[in-house]
Formats: structure tokens, sequence, C-alpha cells
């Protein structure tokens, strides 16, 4: 049997210390619920699906339940989720109040003919697909919400939507998108990311993590990968789709990963990111420019969940 392996990230903001432990958790089982599947013979595409449902549900994250919170105070959440097999992908974006973003995404490759669909449409394909609805804000988010506000109103820092500038005075823009990569027994790639976006966030703006190429990509003949971090670097680089290309080119996952990372650097002033991916072969990568990067990985060569709140390799 070849290879089979998950990997997932909750995110490349900065991790409150009350919160490492369940950061830790939270990786853990989204990557055991993921490789649960792989390891029955299901695809990867399930096991993305299914570890980053998990995240959605867990409110220590920013996707799904625990989603941050815009500007004006709505939840505007963005997913997307990739067949490596056959370049199919599905994305939504600005969705209110389901419970799980990347089955809508999945409903939207699989059920209709486009890639991508906002607004009213996507909540009523979920509203057919009888998909589950939530209240997404927590008295978490709205504590933080609640901080950045008053600190725009004081006038402490530039005001939005300088998001670049602003990310370096308040890190925790950058907050806790949540991903996932797999490669399973038949050697399919797939990828899954899912976000409330930016805190602050502009009302109608559209992040990285919709977009087939900045902040997900699968391709069977090159790898997957899912970004995290403040999606405009990740839309200018169209970053998961260069990594896959360096993946393409033969790189292994970790040295892709490093070399976009590495362009984040140099061509985008160092802000906050992160990177996983997987190749062809089932080797993993993960590799960020920000303080942190929660995530996990567990493979059929060694079927034990490893995980971490920062990586080197
Ligand atoms: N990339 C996401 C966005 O810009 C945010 C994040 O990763 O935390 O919407």
């Amino acid at each position: 049997m070849e290879k089979f392996i998950i990997i997932v990230h909750g995110g490349a903001g900065r991790i409150r210390p009350e919160f490492k432990d369940r950061a830790l958790r939270g990786v853990k089982n989204a990557a055991k619920a993921g490789y649960d599947i792989l390891s029955k013979g299901g695809t990867a595409l399930d096991a993305v699906e299914e570890a980053v449902k998990v995240m959605e549900d867990d409110p220590t994250f920013n996707a799904g339940t625990g989603s941050t919170l815009t500007i004006d105070g709505r939840i505007e959440m963005d997913a997307s989720i990739m067949d490596g097999k056959t370049l199919n992908a599905g994305s939504v974006a600005m969705i209110r109040n389901i419970r799980h973003p990347v089955t809508l995404a999945r409903i939207i490759m699989e059920k209709t003919d486009h890639v991508f669909i906002a607004g009213d449409f996507a909540e009523k394909l979920a509203e057919t697909f009888n998909l589950e609805r939530c209240n997404p804000i927590t008295e978490n988010r709205i504590k933080i919400w609640k901080e950045y506000k008053t600190m725009l109103i004081r006038g402490e820092h530039q005001y939005l939507p300088k998001t670049t500038k602003l990310i370096k005075i308040i890190p925790e823009l950058a907050t806790d998108t949540v991903g996932a990569v797999a490669r399973d027994k038949d050697g399919n790639l797939a990828a899954a990311t899912s976000t409330g976006g930016l805190t602050l966030k502009l009302p109608g703006r559209i992040g990285d993590t919709p977009l087939i190429g900045c902040g997900n990509y699968a391709d069977n003949e090159a790898g997957a990968a899912s970004a995290t971090g403040i999606g405009e670097v990740a839309i200018r680089l169209v970053l998961a789709k260069t990594v896959c290309d360096f993946m393409r080119n033969g790189l292994i996952a970790q040295k892709a990963v490093e070399k976009g990372i590495e362009l984040v650097k140099t061509r985008q002033n160092n802000l906050p990111m992160g990177i996983i991916a997987v190749d062809k072969y089932g080797n993993p990568g993960i590799a960020h420019s920000s303080e942190s990067l929660s995530w996990a990985i567990m493979a059929s060569d060694s079927p034990k969940v490893v995980a971490g709140l920062k990586y080197s390799p």
C-alpha cells in the first residue's frame, strides 16, 4: 500500500498563551479525523474536508464557529477545497451562518458548473443541500474585536485598510485560519482551507482562502498546499500554486514551502504567513514567517500524531 498522510494547520496568527493547549489539541484532533478516513481507504478529498470541519467546529480557530469579525462586527467566512486528481475546485466567500463553509465549497465543486460562488446564492445552495446553520460569533471574538476597534477609534495606529502596516503593530490581525492537505493510498492529493478572514477587515473584503492558487491548491502531478496569514500577500504571490510549481519542478515539499516563505521575506516585507504542503510522494512541508503556526501531521509510515506551535525542519 502506498504512503498516505495528512498535514493540517490552525493558522499563522500569534497564539495567546491561554490558547496554546487548545490550539495544539485542536490541530491534533483534526489530523486524527483526517487520518482515520485515509486509514480506512478513504480519499484525500474526504480527509481534508473532515479535518477542516473539525477545526471549523473548534472555537479556538478563526474558521466556522469562532470566526473573526469585520470592522463593522459581522461574520464573512471564506473557504475552498481542491481535488488534485481532476483539478476540480470549489470556493465560497462572505458566508454568514453556515456551520461548515468547507462543505459548501465542496457542494459548489460537485453540484454546480462553477468554481466560486459568493453571496445570496451560496446561502441558497446551502439551504437546498440541507447544510446546518449556526451562529459563528463567540464571546472571545467579540472581546478581541472590541479591543482592536477601541485602538482604531483612539487612533493608536494607522487606520485600515492599510492592513500591511497595521499588521506590524498588531500581529493578531492575522488570526487562525485552518487548512489541510493530504495524500491518499492511491496517490491522490487534495487541499482545503477555511477562514473568518482578517480581524477588522472591511466588509466585502475577500482574502486568499477561496482564491484557487492563492490560499489553496492541489494537483496530483505537483503537490497540494494550504496557506495562512495576510491574505493579500498570498494573493500577490499566488502562493499556494507557486509552492505547488516548485514541487512540480522537483523540489520536495519542505524545500518548496521554504522557498515560498523566502518569497514572502524578499518580496513582501516578511509579513506573517504560513504554508503547509504535501508532495506527490507523500513528503510533508511546513514553513512560516509568522511567530507561530499551529500544525499537526499523521502519516501511515509512523502513525502517531505529531504537532507543534512553531515549525523548524
Ligand atoms: N489568510 C486569511 C485571510 O487573509 C487569514 C488567516 O490566514 O488567518 O483571509
